[in-house]
Parts: structure tokens; sequence; C-alpha cells
């Protein structure tokens, strides 16, 4: 298994030893272009018997599991990422070719291949197979979606097909499972004989020659396209109309959105009540002291505030997985595109940054739609400037603390609803600047054109959303999980040390003599410029954590204070913090990246420390900077 965190969910077998490929069939490699049903076959073939990881080095995914059904059940799968082409071009089709050719570290060498191909497109397709087949390891072409091409009135002749290829062809659905003994067939076949079969094809230059080669075989095999062509023209003549097209698209989008938030919030809120009740109830059987303390408040207080985001993430993958399996997704990034343009980034970023509104953990997940690398991880990059839901707690109690009720417009309009807008506003403009920023600096990329093969429009299937969310889901929890569980662990310890002995015995020490107490008054003279105190200062760092851990931990700090402890939070906090320091405060948490979630799922999908790094320190800087300048502005205005 490569570096990545993943955890293993089976264990794959070695290779026998003695043995070579050819000689005795182990591992069987699936490819094929996006969108072809190559998940749909990959799940079919292995059920759950998978593991997912990185390949080394690169942010590709990799994905492996046991074969059943096929009389054995030692064969591994792997998965390989979805590519038109086999042109180096692209990170996928580099790990592709590496794996094909068996130079990939840690992969084995593919004994055969299968190759899946949509029938709705084959022509298209064909382009895919010519270089596959070259690379000379005992390939089948797999026409997947036939039940589609057959009930669309589209032909194919997979013998005259197979003659053309020199490679076994056959007729399947992955979404219904049919066709698949041919599978089993052939790889029983691969497995019993001595040596690789090899097939002769005529070798192809350029894409314009394989474009050629790729029509001329479609017509000599007697393909037919299927008729649904022209509806699906006729629906794409109002989806993708220049008035209706985007306008359809802001409903969907915003429908997304109002639904990921108005049933994922009170879902959310409801199974964080649960898992309080049930942590609570659980502990009861621990004796009272440090034990039940370091499980409810360390532990299980740390990893349920993470817990809780599952149902707007399975939420927003459930609209995902739907809109992208109708076809409806490829549509909306074409609408969006004209507009993403203008900042540098491809319409595909357009749903993530959207999504980012709710939580930037699933939003930063749902970036794997973008093809180019540079593009994703410049998307990436900005998504957490996107208010989302974390930061509204707070927003909410320091415009309550210190924003006066006053209205305009006739009490159209009150200031806190501007301030409110504002907030909102100042991160969508940080996230586009910063967009342009990187599109135009480090992650500049050759304006290259948005080439996207709209998919024809089709039902989604149950168990195809089924799996994807449980694929997220299982993603989800055991990366963000293990990074939770340790700070929150950390925190709880530094928030208890040192501990002293005295004549009562064992001593726990106040929160502002504690580790975490400390810290708070160490990094006070830094945060002073900004108008916040040494408390501000301990919910800055509690909140690295989670932003909306701050409002928790204000009002700990305040309910501890002699001074403070009958005062509202609201009241506490008016008192103890100068207006130009409140103001301050917002815009800090407006720019900055105070989430460990974030940080772990940046680091995951970027397979690397560089990325989550870069943008902690300059989300970290434009929020001081931004802090300091709003404290002094407001200082100096309002006194
Ligand atoms: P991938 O991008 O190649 O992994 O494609 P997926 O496996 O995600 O499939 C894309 C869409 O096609 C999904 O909505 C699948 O449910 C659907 N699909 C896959 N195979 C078939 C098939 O044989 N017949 C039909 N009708 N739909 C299929």
């Amino acid at each position: 298994m490569s570096e990545c965190c993943a955890q293993p969910v089976l264990e794959l077998p070695a290779r026998p030893s003695g043995s070579k490929a050819g000689e005795s069939l182990h591992t069987v490699a699936l490819i094929g272009p996006p969108n072809s049903g190559k998940s749909t076959l990959f799940n079919r073939l292995t059920g759950l018997r998978q593991k997912v990881a990185n390949y080394p080095g690169v942010t590709v995914e990799q994905r492996m599991g046991l074969m059943a059904g096929i009389g054995r059940n030692d064969l591994v799968l792997i998965d390989l990422p979805g590519i038109y082409s086999l042109d180096p071009y692209s990170e996928d089709a580099r790990v592709s070719i590496d794996v094909l050719e068996g130079h990939m570290p840690g992969t084995p060498k593919p004994d055969a291949v299968l190759l899946v191909l949509d029938s709705l497109h084959l022509t298209r397709q064909l382009m895919l197979a010519a270089p596959v087949l070259q690379i000379g390891l005992p390939t089948m072409v797999l026409l997947n979606m036939s039940d589609l091409m057959e009930a669309r009135g589209g032909e194919v002749n997979p013998l005259r097909l197979a003659q053309e290829l020199g490679a076994p062809v056959a007729l399947v659905s992955a979404a219904k499972g049919t066709g698949l003994e041919a599978v089993k067939l052939f790889l029983n076949r691969q497995g019993k004989s001595q040596e690789a079969e090899q097939f002769t094809l005529p070798v192809l230059g350029n894409a314009m020659s394989t474009h050629r080669w790729a029509a001329q075989v479609s017509s000599r095999t007697g393909y037919k396209a299927p008729l649904s062509a022209q509806a699906t023209r006729r629906v794409d003549s109002v989806l993708l109309h220049p008035v209706w097209g985007p306008l359809l698209f802001l409903a969907v989008v915003f429908g997304v959105f109002e639904v990921v938030f108005s049933i994922g919030q009170p879902l959310s809120d409801g199974l964080g009540d649960l898992l309080a009740h049930f942590g609570s109830y659980a502990t009861n059987f621990l004796p009272d002291g440090w034990l039940r303390s370091l499980v409810l408040d360390g532990a299980w207080k740390g990893v349920t505030s993470v817990l809780v985001f599952l149902p707007q993430i399975l939420l927003l993958f459930l609209f995902i997985g739907i809109l992208e399996d109708t076809g409806y997704l490829a549509r909306a990034a074409l609408i969006a595109d004209r507009v993403m343009r203008v900042i540098g980034l491809n319409g595909k970023a357009f749903i993530p940054l959207l999504s980012a509104y709710a939580c930037a953990v699933p939003a930063i997940m749902a970036t794997r739609t973008i093809e180019n690398r540079r593009d994703r991880f410049a998307t990436i990059l900005v998504t957490p400037f996107m208010t989302c839901s974390a930061r509204l707690p707070v927003y909410m109690l320091l415009i309550a603390a210190f924003i006066p009720n006053i209205s305009f417009a006739g009490g159209l309009i009150g200031l806190k609803t501007i301030v409110m807008l504002s907030l909102y506003l100042l991160g969508f403009l940080a996230a586009l600047a910063t967009a342009r920023l990187l599109k135009s600096s480090i992650l500049k990329s050759s304006e290259t054109p948005f080439i996207l093969e709209l998919p024809q429009y089709r039902m989604p299937t149950l168990r195809g959303i089924g799996l994807r969310l449980m694929d997220r889901a299982r993603v989800f929890l055991t990366q963000a999980g293990t990074v939770i569980l340790s700070v929150t662990l950390g925190l709880w310890v530094l928030a208890h040390l040192p501990i002293t002995f005295g004549a009562g015995g064992m001593r726990t020490p106040e929160l502002a003599e504690s580790v975490i107490g400390r810290l708070g008054h160490f990094i006070e003279p830094a945060i002073a410029p900004l108008g916040f105190n040494w408390k501000i200062g301990i919910g800055l760092l509690s909140s690295v954590l989670a932003r909306e851990v701050m409002v928790g931990t204000m009002g700990t700090l305040y309910g501890a204070d002699p001074e403070t402890q009958s005062l509202s939070l609201h009241t506490a906090l008016h008192h103890d913090l100068p207006l130009g320091g409140a103001v301050a405060l917002m815009v800090f948490f407006a720019f900055a990246m105070q989430c460990t979630s974030t940080i772990a799922v940046v680091r995951r999908e970027t397979n690397s420390w560089k990325w989550p790094l870069l943008q902690f320190v300059y989300m970290l800087v434009l929020a001081y900077g931004a802090a300091f300048f709003t404290n002094w502005a407001v200082t100096a205005i309002w006194g």
C-alpha cells in the first residue's frame, strides 16, 4: 500500500512465488474512458471486497479488489483511472501506462486487461482501444451499456469487431450484470494458457490517424449509434439554451444548496444530540474523574464533532451522484464554465465552491470531478474561504454582542443582516481573488479547451449511488476521524496539565494556569495588535480544531472567571472586548483556516503536506493582516 492513510479493508493475496506474468493469471487491470461504467463493473466484479489508497507520489486514487464468481478467489482486479487516451498529458494517463507496463511501485504488472467502452459512443471510445491493445497484454474488450444501446436501437457486431481488433469482444451491461460470463471464460482461459496471447494491430501514429482508424473500424463492423442521440439533442436544446439553460442551472444549484442546508442541518443537529446523549449515558459506567473526562470531553466530543457532518456530506453526495449519473452535471459544468473562466477556474469548480457554503470538507472531496490537476488544486485552495456553516455560530455570537439594532430603508434591512451578508461577501471575494492569483502564478496552466463528452441522459441506479455514498462515508470517517481524535486528545491533555500533588491529592490546574492557558498568555502580545486578549487567544487556539469550538471555549472561560460569571456570554464579551477587536475577530474568522478536518482532507486529496501548509499560512497571514487593519480602522473611526 502507498503512504496514503486509507485503511486497508482486506488483505490482497501476493503473487505466488516463482510464477511469472502469463504463466498463471493473478492480476487483471480494468481500464476505460470516464463514464463508460468502469466503477459499476468494478463493483459488480468485486462486490465490496475492495481497498482504496493513492498511488505513491500522485493524487490518483488506486482501487483494488478481489474478484468473485469466476471459479477462483485469488484474482486481483485493479481499477485504473478513467481516461480518453494513453497520451501521457495527464497524471491519470501516466499512472495507467505505468501500471500496464509494470512500472508502478507497489502494483504488480497486470496479466490481463479488461477494456470497458461505452457502446453508446463506440466510435469515439475505440480511440482508447488502439493504444491499450498495442501494449500487448491479453485484453478483452467489453462493450458496456449494451442494455441501453439495444433499447435505443443501436447495433454492433461483436464478432466482426473482435476480428478487427484481434481481441475478444463481449456485449455487457455492468448495471444489469449481463454478459459477464464471457469475462469469466476469458479469464479462465488466460489462467490456463501457458503463453500470453499476442495480437497484432496496425501501428497507429497521432490522434488524427487513430481517429480515422476508429471510424473505419466502427463502420466496417456495422456499428449503428443508438437513436437516442436525437432525444438527447432535443433535451439539450432546452438545458443548454442560452437563456433557459443558465436559469434552470441556477434553480438546480440553489435547490441542492437549500436542501443540503435545510435538511442536512437539522439531521446533523439531531445526530449531534443523539451522540451526546449516548456519550454521557455510556460514560456513566466509568468512574467520575479524569478517565471519564478524557473519554467524554476529550475523545467522544472531538470525534462526534466530525461525525455530525456526515448527514450533510451524504446528502451532498447523493445529489451530486444523481446529477452526475443522469448526465446533468456535465451540462451544468459546461454552463458554469463561461463564468468560472473569468476567474481562471474550470466550470466544474462551481459545484464544490457552492457546496462549501455548507462545509469545506465534502466540497473539497467533490473537486475530484475536475480532471485538470492545477485547476483542481486551485479550487481546493480557495474552497475554505467560502462561508461554511461552522462560522455561523461565531458570527452570530459576535453580531449579537456588538452590532446595535439599527435598521435602514424604513426598517426593511437591519445592520445585523448587512454585517452578516458582508462577511459572506468577504469570503467569496477572497476566494475569487485568490483563484485569480493562483491561476496567474504557481498554478498557471495553459488555457486548455473545455473538453467534455456530454453523456446521454439515463436513470441513475440505486446500487450505483448507494455504493458511491458508502465509499465516500468510509473515506471521510477514516481520514477526518483519526486526525480529529488525536488533536482532541492532545488539547484535553494540555488543558489539564501540569498536574500538582498536594495534601488533598492530585490536582489539575485552573484553565488560565494550564498549559493551554499559559499558551494563551504567551501568544497575547502577538494578537494584542488585533484588539484580542488572552482569552480570545485560547479561543483561537482551540478553534483550530473546528471554528465553532470557539463559542464553547469562550463560554467556559467567562464562566470560570468570577468577574464575568453572572453575566451572559454576550454581555461578558461586550465588556471584555473593544469594538475594534470584535469586528476584527469576525474578519479574522472570515479568512483564517481554523479547521483540522479541512487540513486533513486537503492533505489527503493533494497527497502532500505542502498544499495544506501553504493554504494554512496564506489564510492566516491574510486573516492577521485584515484583522489588524480592521481593528485600526474601527478604533480610529468609532474610538
Ligand atoms: P465510470 O466513470 O466509468 O466509473 O462510470 P460509472 O460506473 O460511474 O457509470 C456511469 C453511469 O452509467 C452510472 O450512472 C452507472 O449507473 C451507469 N451505468 C454503468 N454501466 C451501465 C450499464 O451497463 N447500463 C446502464 N443502463 N447504465 C450503466
